[in-house]
């Protein structure tokens, strides 16, 4: 029986969050734990059953996965790395492994080194120089010269919202059967294309990114090709590798991964003008105005989207700015219901509430880790309910809903993301009888998108602030689009090599 060694890392680290993501945000599970949390919509399911059904051996090793936040802390990440090495060499003592199959995010940054995927692929190859090495990637991948060259083929996810997680994980288990079965030699190439460009803009069910994929599967369908992909960068990483990939491996001809590879750059540059918001996006105040009147229209729930701090893209989720607008704004406290606000971490503030429930507290709260972009909020309000322990989501957290100035506003204690109505459902009070709710987002998760009326993005300040021309990048590759236009771009010159052929 061949056997397969399998792991999983998967964290969008951003730069301009000064949060280090550490053990207590990371779930990691070793081994054998790992064939019972497999969940369906995800990569490293579709690669295990694929390798599974086919009759091999699977060999799960690390499955290590945190919500998007600030770049990882260099000593946890070297250990997950070690981990999964130390089970590697143990796998390989007792009997060869044939290939490696991997789910990785390829966004994943580490404090005081850079890339991840990219020194772990490389520390892989040089233990197994001979063995194929496979990978899934988010569609949000940044690609590097690293993983270029020490990786046989990539293959990303062609949705976003990703809900084709598992397929992926079948394509990338589907390009080691093939190596191993049929021999495939397979040959990647790789362009770079300058395009910085937020999730928001580039959701796949609508133009441009609609036609984008649409070449992507008819790339996939032509003799010799194993997988072609965009790989969409994360453009709140400040770095030199940030910018959009067209990536095609086929079998055994170079040659064909690389003109297929040119023409897909050159179709995603040809579109570069067309990627836009397609929900409804106005600067703050304006926001504001257009949210109010949609109430004074009856389309209640108005969902406000509070885009620049979003914490399931890596902000910090503790910027206060829009926030305070709605707290001083008159208009808030006339509404007949407070404003649900999802929300604030702050783990001191949240614990203050605790044990609190009824009570009348003077609360300062928000601006503790990103303390440039906005400043602490004090207020007098009322705690209206403390929750322990909550844990819907990938992290567990305390949440307290504190009311002030006509607001309820959700604090906790973890860095969570804001993407169910259920949230507030269990701190008692119902987004569905709200005139206006404000959530951490971009765009609105399924759920949210369901019950509201009207579903408006403010163009909000924070480390996901969708405005990319007014993000102070320092290390960025120029000229990259829309940080600079006009300038000339050739998909051809921009055939990446890898390391080796340097
Ligand atoms: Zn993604």
């Amino acid at each position: 029986m061949k056997r397969v060694l399998v792991a999983a890392m998967h964290h969008e680290s951003n730069s301009f969050n000064p949060i280090t993501t550490g053990a207590d945000d990371f779930r990691v599970i070793y081994g054998t734990d790992i064939f019972a949390n497999l969940r369906p919509n995800d990569s490293v399911t579709g690669i295990i059953k694929t390798l599974q059904a086919a009759g091999y051996e699977v060999i799960p090793t690390v499955f290590a996965r945190a919500v998007p936040n600030g770049e990882v802390d260099y000593d946890f990440y070297q250990g997950i790395k070690k981990e999964i090495i130390r089970r590697a060499k143990a796998a390989q003592a007792e009997a060869p492994i044939d290939a490696i199959t991997l789910s990785l995010h390829g966004s994943m940054r580490v404090k005081g080194q850079g890339e991840a995927e990219g020194y772990f692929l490389e520390e892989l190859r040089s233990i197994f120089p001979d063995i194929p090495i496979f990978s899934s990637l988010d569609m949000h991948a940044t690609m590097t010269q690293r993983m270029h060259t020490c990786c046989d083929g990539f293959v990303g996810y062609k949705t976003a919202p990703h809900t084709d997680c598992f397929e992926t994980g079948e394509q990338a288990a589907k390009m080691t059967i093939a190596a191993l079965e049929d021999g495939a030699q397979a040959q990647a190439a790789w362009v770079r294309v300058p395009i910085l460009v937020a999730g928001e803009q580039s959701e796949t069910s609508v133009p441009p990114m609609l036609e984008l994929i649409a070449a992507l599967r008819e790339v996939e369908q032509k003799e010799g090709i194993m997988a072609a992909s965009y790989l969409m960068g994360y453009p709140w990483a400040d770095n030199e590798d940030s910018s959009i990939a067209a990536y095609v491996v086929a079998d055994g001809d170079l040659a064909l991964a690389q003109r297929e590879a040119i023409a897909l750059a050159e179709l995603i540059w040809s579109k570069k003008d067309a990627f836009r918001f397609y929900t409804e996006a106005y600067e703050e105040a304006k926001a504001l105005d257009v949210a109010f009147a949609a109430v004074e229209a009856g389309e209640t729930p108005v969902y406000l989207s509070d885009s620049g701090d979003n914490p399931t893209a890596g902000s910090s989720s503790d910027c206060t700015g829009f926030l305070q607008l709605l707290m001083a704004d008159e208009r808030t406290r006339s509404l007949d219901k407070p404003v649900l606000y999802g929300g604030i971490y702050d783990p001191i503030a949240t614990k203050q509430c605790a044990g609190k429930v009824g009570q009348e507290l003077t609360l300062t709260f928000g601006a503790k880790f990103d303390k440039v972009t906005s400043s602490p909020i004090t207020a007098t309000g009322v705690v209206k309910a403390y929750i322990r322990d909550w844990s819907r989501g990938m992290v567990k957290s305390d949440l307290a809903l504190f009311h002030s100035c006509g607001v309820d506003i959700v604090l906790a204690e973890a860095h969570v993301g804001y993407t169910s109505p259920q949230m507030f459902i269990d701190l008692g009070v119902d987004p569905q009888a709200a005139a206006i709710v404000v959530c951490k987002l971009g765009y609105l998760t399924p759920p949210h998108s369901a019950i509201a009326k009207r579903s408006i993005m403010a163009l909000t300040k924070g480390s996901t602030n969708e405005d990319l021309t007014t993000l102070d990048y320092k290390h960025v590759k120029r000229p990259i689009f829309p940080l600079d236009k006009n300038f000339a771009y050739n998909a051809k010159d921009n055939l990446m090599t890898k390391l080796s052929e340097v």
